[in-house]
């Protein structure tokens, strides 16, 4: 057993130099850690992610996002890569500075340039987006790639890296989820005796508890970057390493960082403390609660994540199912969210908010099977990450969307920040973001093109989806299997559904309970070759931007966003609006009829340059 305590914790982070730290804390971990390691956990949901290998996706921008993500971060050079460690560890560090928030810069202080702000915060998001594009693939280079990421980093690990660094917490949360996914996703076997050095490493840094960006604003900082530190998100993994090792010290570690105080509690007893903080670290925390509700049972954790959620999608939200206009949360009735569309360009955090969205809908889809969090996954995929556009060689990225009246898509001044990080994780999750299963089944979360494959009472199935989905109202499923099997087939009917939606098996209407915003559930004795078809009844809908504003509109197609682009200030009815037509069935392109003239609209992933305009103003 490898007991891992405060003191080993303390020895191991005392070391001079980071070699000697790695190779220690490796023998503490030396032991098979996984295998006989007791682990206990409260909560197993009945409704579980599949494999990552267990879904690909055919082509669709769904993969092309993939694929150049995976393509991008395979041919990203190690020692670049590696540089601030290196040098923060003492050691000779070959090749060129990346750039940005990700170099070393004792200049910077948290005002002005952000070049240095949080040196070498991302790698472990790009192990984990190699880690995860291998487990997607299979692809050897990828795994080779992993393999020698790890074994660089080892030797640079050490405790004086983070003397004098702004957000520990927050590099160290990315680093312990990289080298998570090495070990449990590409094979590493040394990734766990790592993560325990890193977790050592960066002990001695971090405060007693979770600390609000309030509190730590209360206390002394050299300056205001020392503020922004985001322990709060730390359970999540910290639990995933508990769940992985069987050490209790990393469920302790867990425990400590839970934010009861100021933000489960609050949240678990229904009331919205979301206004004023950071808004992608606190979705993202949403998961540390979930994964604190799954190891430790407590329901008060489930109530605050569903609580959270449930007041992210109705008090924070735009159209798209972004939110968190300039990364801040606002306080409901203050008609905020609609002022943002005048004043800020930075609607929403795309990558990494989408990213953390995907995440705690997964683990809420999974624990309450309620088929609206599918809902609300489907809406920020095809209205926000699908448009991002694709990271650039120099670690120039995609960043926010913006919904300002007079909107453009563009890159973040800054290289390599955060959403650089997040991206190549969310594009990896696309598959096992769209199926699920339980032991009576499979539940189709996500219609989009893609293989499904799968075991069921012994059988060897696959399920093969071709859809153009939304742009199309329809998908098409066609099943292959090695004998006649009887499980159930769950389809997410979204909650805006019209009455027209239909099922079909082998091209006869199959009467089915279709009740928006539930799964449909069909059992069924099914054969190699049965065919299922699903037409939606898609309404056009217009959505006011908060109650404050409620002439302010977003057009939308079911889940689907439509932007106006090139717009004008012409005078628009709601009626000129509900009216919008799609130039042909699975066309990107929309027009509505008004007094002047014609109005164009497209959804954001096929906005390129032009201008465009999420809300429209009626005047009526
Ligand atoms: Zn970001």
């Amino acid at each position: 057993m490898n007991a891992f305590t405060r003191r080993q914790f303390l020895s191991l982070s005392a070391a001079a130099t980071g070699a000697t730290l790695a190779s220690r804390s490796m023998k503490v971990f030396a032991s098979p850690v996984g295998k006989s390691a007791k682990i206990s956990v409260a909560i197993t949901p009945a409704i579980r992610t599949f494999s990552y290998n267990q879904i690909e996706l055919l082509e669709g921008p769904m993969r092309r996002q993939f694929d150049t993500n995976h393509e991008f971060f395979l041919r990203l050079d190690e020692d670049r890569l590696l540089k601030p460690f290196r040098q923060l560890a003492g050691m000779k560090a070959p090749g060129e500075e990346m750039g940005g928030w990700y170099d070393i810069d004792p200049a910077f202080n948290g005002s002005g340039s952000f070049h240095g702000f949080i040196p070498g915060h991302s790698f472990g998001q790009y192990l984990s987006g190699l880690a995860r594009a291998y487990a997607v693939t299979g692809s050897k280079p990828t795994q080779e790639k992993v393999r020698l990421l790890v074994q660089q980093f080892a030797p640079t690990v050490c405790s004086a890296f983070y003397d004098n660094y702004h957000l520990p917490a927050y590099t160290y949360d990315k680093t312990s989820c990289g080298l998570i996914d090495a070990y449990r996703l590409a094979g590493d076997e040394t990734a766990l005796a790592v993560h325990a050095a890193a977790t050592a490493a960066v002990v001695p840094h971090l405060p007693e508890k979770a600390l609000s960006r309030r509190e730590q604003y209360a206390l002394p900082h050299k300056d205001e970057a020392y503020c922004w530190d985001e322990t709060y998100t730390l359970p999540e993994n910290l639990f995933l390493a508990y769940r992985l090792t069987g050490n209790p010290r990393y469920r302790e570690l867990a425990t400590r960082f839970i934010e009861d105080d100021l933000y489960f509690d609050p949240l678990a007893r229904g009331e919205n403390v979301l206004p004023g903080e950071h808004a992608y670290s606190h979705v993202n925390a949403f998961s540390s609660a979930m994964q604190s509700y799954l190891v430790l049972g407590n329901a008060k954790h489930l109530r605050a994540a569903q609580n959270g959620f449930e007041f992210l999608r109705s008090t924070q939200s735009f159209a798209t199912g972004g939110w968190g206009p300039d990364e801040l949360f606002r306080v409901p009735g203050s008609g905020e969210i609609g002022a943002s569309l005048s004043k800020s360009h930075a609607s929403f955090e795309t990558p990494c908010g989408a990213y953390g969205h995907f995440k705690i809908v997964r683990y809420l889809l999974a624990v309450t099977g309620d088929s609206r969090y599918g809902d609300s996954m489907e809406n920020v995929l095809y209205n926000t990450i699908l448009g991002a556009k694709p990271l650039q060689e120099d670690g120039t990225s995609f960043y926010y969307s913006d919904y300002n009246m007079h909107a453009h898509k563009g890159y973040h001044p800054d290289k390599w920040p955060c959403c650089s990080g997040t991206f190549p994780q969310i594009t990896a999750d696309y598959g096992i973001s769209s199926y699920f299963h339980d032991d009576d089944g499979v539940y189709v979360n996500l219609y989009v093109p893609s293989r499904l494959k799968w075991q069921q009472h012994g059988a060897n199935l696959s399920l093969t989806q071709s859809a153009d989905y939304p742009h199309a109202a329809h998908t098409e499923f066609e099943l292959k299997s090695d004998r006649d099997t009887t499980f159930a087939m769950r389809l997410r009917i979204p909650a805006w559904a019209g009455p027209k939606t239909a099922l079909s098996i082998n091209g006869k209407p199959f009467n089915a309970d279709l009740t928006p915003g539930r799964f449909a559930n069909v059992t069924r004795t099914w054969k190699s070759g049965d065919r299922i078809a699903l037409e939606f009844d898609i309404p056009l809908t217009l959505q006011p931007v908060d109650p404050q504003h409620p002439k302010m509109v977003a057009l939308q197609h079911g889940s689907l966003s439509l932007f106006a682009v090139n717009p004008t200030d012409a005078p628009v009815t709601r009626a000129n609006l509900l009216r919008a037509s799609q130039l042909s069935a699975g066309s990107l392109d929309w027009e509505a009829v008004i007094d002047t003239g014609k109005m164009a609209f497209k959804p954001f992933q096929a906005i390129g340059k032009e201008q465009y305009r999420l809300y429209q103003e009626v005047s009526d």
